[in-house]
């Protein structure tokens, strides 16, 4: 059999920069700097840097983030928090951990994230915050978002789990990075993320400054400055400093590794674009798209055959979602949506992500789309 291709791959882009690592990883450990060393804060530099954010804020990872900034935004028990229903768990585990109600509404077919009409018919008097998600690479639709929420006075957290390094362009040019176009952004950096360290990490980002201070409270046991006296209800979340070593030895390849998604995303697009019966990802104006996931909506039931013959031939595939969070246990006896929802489990039923990362060759998009298109005939 031909060579297998995976969904990612994490060991070749090490190669590239391994004595880069190895060195910045050595000094953390000869100097015994495993909690708070410096390499952390050149991390929350570089990346407020890289983003143009005022904070940033690094904790132990992206549901953490979610959790200490919806929480700073003021979730709390009772409050309503409208999130897509088409999303990673995580985005609704963490407004249960806040104690808050998921309310799920539904997403655009095209890009996969929140619809702002849904979200407008889900707004109540006891909805706290809106939780757009970047799903897959791509930025939702936050101008239509910022003024519904501006309207009513409601706190915007941005998941920004997938999409770090996606820009933002509004209806006026203005261009922001994802995550700082509402109130505070989430990122995470799973290895498999955009940018992804060598274990668990994530951070918090925003502009506004008594955010950003709560954030760090919370972070830190509620301690504000004063060491041993908590103010207020928090936890321990911190990126370690092994993580951020290999991050600050990452980050200024984030650029190049979005490229060779893009690049990649090019490629089977052109194989791909021409075959009967499935969408490739959309490119919307308000979004340069990241790919962090390569996701085609397959019609008429053929999806699982795809994925099949795929499998025969040693190429990964993987359906992100399968189910829409009201029908998994966790959520669909506590959220609350409404009868209009259909997009979003009509995605679980038609939507297949093809392997996409940054070491991808054009003989293997080749192989990948051929399959494809023969499994399609
Ligand atoms: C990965 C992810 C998270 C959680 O990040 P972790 O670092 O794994 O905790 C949250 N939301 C979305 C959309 C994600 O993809």
């Amino acid at each position: 059999m031909e060579e297998k291709i995976g969904m990612t791959e994490l060991y070749a882009p090490y190669l590239r920069i391994r004595e880069e690592v190895d060195a910045a990883v050595d000094e953390v450990i000869a100097q015994a700097a495993f909690i708070n060393g410096p390499a952390v804060a050149r991390f929350a530099e570089g990346l407020a840097d890289y983003l143009g954010a005022r904070h940033v804020v690094p904790c132990g990872n992206g549901t953490d983030a979610l959790v200490l900034a919806l929480t700073a935004a003021g979730v709390s028990p009772g409050d309503e928090v409208i999130l897509p229903a088409f999303t990673f768990g995580a985005t609704a585990q963490a407004v249960l951990l806040t104690g808050g109600t998921p309310v799920l509404a539904d997403v655009d077919p095209a890009t996969f994230n929140l619809d702002p009409a849904s979200v407008e018919r889900l707004v109540g008097p006891r909805t706290r915050a809106i939780v757009p998600v970047h799903l897959f690479g791509c930025c939702a639709d936050m101008e239509a978002i910022m003024r519904l929420a501006a309207e009513r006075n409601i706190r915007v957290v941005e998941d920004n789990a997938q999409s770090l390094g996606a820009q933002h362009v509004a209806s006026d040019g203005t261009r922001r990075a994802a995550g700082l176009v509402g109130d505070i952004g989430c990122t995470s950096f799973f290895p498999t993320k955009n940018l992804g360290c060598f274990g668990d990490g994530g951070a918090v980002y925003t502009d506004d400054d008594a955010l950003a201070a709560r954030v760090r409270s919370i972070a830190n046991h509620g301690q504000r400055g004063r060491k041993y006296y908590s103010e207020e209800r928090g936890f321990n979340s911190r990126l370690d400093t092994i993580q951020a070593a290999v991050l600050n030895v990452k980050l200024p390849r984030l650029d190049e590794y979005i490229g060779a998604r893009r690049r990649a995303a090019a490629w089977y697009r052109c194989r791909l674009e021409d075959v009967a019966g499935i969408e490739l990802p959309c490119e919307p104006a308000y979004c340069r798209h990241t790919y962090n996931q390569y996701t085609l909506k397959i019609a008429g039931g053929r999806r699982d055959r795809v994925r099949e013959r795929l499998a025969g031939e040693g190429i990964s595939s993987t359906v992100y979602y399968p189910w829409p969070l009201y029908r998994q246990p966790a959520f669909g006896g506590v959220c609350r949506c409404d009868g209009l929802m259909h997009v979003a489990p009509a995605l679980s039923e038609c939507v297949l992500s093809l392997p996409m990362h940054t070491e991808l060759t054009e003989r293997q998009v080749d192989r990948v789309a051929a399959c494809v298109k023969r499994a399609m005939e």
